[in-house]
């Protein structure tokens, strides 16, 4: 098995060489990531200028560009073969409900399954890294699984509690909670005096509900949400309709 490994965090997060670490033990391993911290970056691709790819000296390629970036180019012609799936993460934090639309980590697994190939993104529900090696664990043993009656490409949005392995307490099949608006966002100046914006925090979770990946993790169990891109309003589309 091959399996490629990016993520949105950059080559040097250890959510990354965790599960680099992970995947070797089972498969032969790819691992292509962004040069610095690309979080946030969603499905972005970078048409203005040129990229370029550099090895690092742990065998990991980094890219000046975007997690999207990085799995499509190792994917139209960098490497010369299809690899049988795509991790990316671990992430430094929790991509759940309305996070998966902005999250990179998420982007990088959702390139490589418009390319028709098996994806899974992996996140911490807490950033700062505490308990890695269980979430590693988990992806371990997620991939080992095979998922051999889910139909081909898969998209599968994973997070996992900061918790050791064995104080985990399973894993739940969940659909994406929801978020309120995002905090406001903060303004400041700069040291000329001109005004500046930082984008603030997330909303709070405002559907965490029996069923979602919110209640799943809080809950203590590992949420393993599929994915889906179509993004057509099909309930609206006969009202729009009449309305032409
Ligand atoms: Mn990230």
């Amino acid at each position: 098995m091959k399996i490629l490994i990016s993520n949105d965090d950059g080559y040097l997060a250890p959510g990354l060489t965790a599960l680099a670490e992970a995947m070797s033990a089972i498969a032969d391993i790819m691992v292509i990531a962004p040069d610095g911290n690309r979080s946030g970056s969603s499905n972005s691709l970078t048409l203005d200028r040129p990229l370029s790819v550099t090895r690092a000296a742990n065998g990991f390629y980094f890219v000046n560009g975007t997690p999207s970036d990085c799995v499509h180019i190792a994917l139209t012609g960098m490497f010369g073969f299809k690899p049988d799936l795509i991790v990316s993460g671990i992430n430094n934090g929790q991509n759940m409900g309305d996070d998966t639309l902005y999250s990179g980590t998420v982007a990088a697994a959702t390139e490589g399954y418009l390319f028709g190939i098996p994806a899974i993104a992996f996140s911490q529900v807490h950033g700062g890294w505490a308990e890695l090696d269980g979430a590693a664990q988990v992806a371990r043993e997620l991939v080992e699984r095979g998922f051999a009656d889910l139909p081909r490409p898969f998209l599968l949005n994973v997070n996992v509690p900061n918790l050791p392995r064995a104080a985990l307490k399973g894993i739940r099949a969940t659909r994406l909670g929801k978020r309120h608006m995002s905090e406001p966002v903060i303004r400041a100046k700069d040291p000329h005096g001109r005004e500046i914006f930082w984008i603030g925090p997330t909303g709070a979770v405002r559907d965490a509900g029996e069923g979602t990946d919110f209640n799943a993790t809080a809950a203590g169990f590992v949420s393993i949400t599929p994915l889906q891109i179509d993004l057509t309003h099909t309930a609206q589309l006969d009202a729009l309709r009449k309305s032409l």
